[in-house]
């Protein structure tokens, strides 16, 4: 089968690799027909990750089952279904809670003994191939699909975007604790940050103020009804406070992770999560879905190599302020979600800019890498739908 293999920083390629195939009874297997780039496959992409090369990328995936294992009940061949980029078992104590991001049977303990937690095609977190590829494995098919209704083929656009970044936009509000009425500053107007506007908007807040430099995003945020703040190295929260009475937020949400930068490009990785302390107000809550890791070899300060950040903890407790982390259990939300979507409450598929084949898919790395203009979110479509 084709596939988009990762072969080093800024290097990959569309390869033939082995097909894809049902390797336990409570597998299915999946022609991908929607998979989406995502803001996280960068960091591997541009090699901040220990990405094994030769890995096919790819966690944000949709399509239809053609085949199912004998122990697969519930799923059926011709299901269209979405794939949580989380892959969990459904009966580990973790997933038992709906933590399915930490799943304690399908973690890869090889490097790290307690690892919790496993996805497709992502560095550290198991050894399971992505679906940017024509075909996809995957495993406790019954738990992991989520199957779509009659409209599958008709909003496709809006259904990939339950494989992440759809739930892990809302996480981030539930995260913060966002109740309506509330007002919420959002860090960064990638596809995270605009499905975060998205769910707090659907949520009741009173007021969304998104911060980032890069003005086209913004422009994508008020569309979406948020208030657009430009990033300015902390200085804009002077223009959150003035906003809120001088109070701050009610909750805010980070959206960018470890590698947000300055206007200018140079990583500041406490920058965001400060920021948030200063804009929030006393008492408020601060969930943190952006990605960050334990070790950072690529980092330019001595701290950042180690996972750490000089982080205002002095002030954060003195606010008595309460923070959120971690990536989404996509499957705490992704069923009611679906509904907004099939009821036409909720249309994520606004913030899509390109839709490629997978032979286009290294084109559409390169551009959505380099934040061109206009590449706000790419959908390979490697199968037709
Ligand atoms: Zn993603
Ligand atoms: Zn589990």
């Amino acid at each position: 089968m084709k596939a988009l293999v990762y072969h080093g920083p800024r290097n990959v390629s569309v390869d033939n690799v082995a097909d894809a195939r049902i390797e336990k009874p409570t597998d299915v297997l999946v022609r991908i027909t929607s998979t989406n780039i995502c803001g996280s496959d960068l960091h591997m992409y541009e090699g901040r990750t220990d990405m094994e090369h030769g890995r096919v990328l790819g966690h944000e995936n949709l399509g239809e089952v053609i085949e199912i294992g004998e122990g697969v009940d519930r799923v059926k061949v011709g299901d269209r279904v979405a794939l949580p980029f989380n892959i969990g078992c459904g009966f580990c104590a973790n997933c038992e809670r709906g933590l399915s991001a930490f799943c304690l049977t399908t973690a890869d303990r090889s490097k790290i003994p307690n690892m919790a937690g496993a996805a497709y095609g992502f560095a550290d977190m198991g050894p399971y191939n992505g679906g940017q590829a024509e075909f996809l494995r995957v495993p406790y098919g019954d738990y992991n699909c989520l199957v779509l209704p009659e409209d599958a083929e008709e909003k496709e656009r809006d259904y990939v975007m339950l494989s992440d970044i759809f739930p892990t936009g809302w996480h981030s509000t539930r995260l913060a604790n966002l109740t309506p009425g509330d007002s919420v500053v959002i860090y960064g107007s990638g596809p995270v940050g605009l499905m975060a506007t998205l769910s707090a908007r659907i949520q009741g807040a009173s007021q969304i103020f998104v911060v980032d430099h890069n003005t086209d995003r913004l422009k994508l945020a008020q569309k979406l009804g948020a208030t657009p703040v430009i990033e300015d190295e902390g200085r804009e929260v002077e223009q959150i406070l003035q906003a809120t009475r001088g109070q701050g937020t009610d909750c805010g949400c980070e959206c960018i992770g470890y590698q947000c930068h300055t206007p200018k490009g140079q990583e500041v990785p406490n920058l965001v999560m400060n920021s948030l302390v200063n804009a929030v107000k006393f008492t408020g809550t601060i969930g943190v879905v952006g990605v960050f890791v334990p070790q950072d070899p690529g980092a330019a300060d001595k701290l950042a190599k180690n996972g750490e950040i000089a982080f205002d903890f002095g002030k954060f407790w003195f606010k008595g302020q309460k923070i959120g982390t971690g990536q989404c259990n996509v499957k705490a939300y992704n069923r009611k979600l679906m509904q907004l979507i099939h009821h036409g409450n909720a249309n994520p598929s606004a913030i899509i800019s390109h839709e490629l084949s997978l032979t286009e898919a290294p084109k559409g790395y390169k551009n959505f890498d380099a934040r061109v203009d206009g590449w706000h979110k790419v959908v390979l479509h490697p199968t037709a739908a």
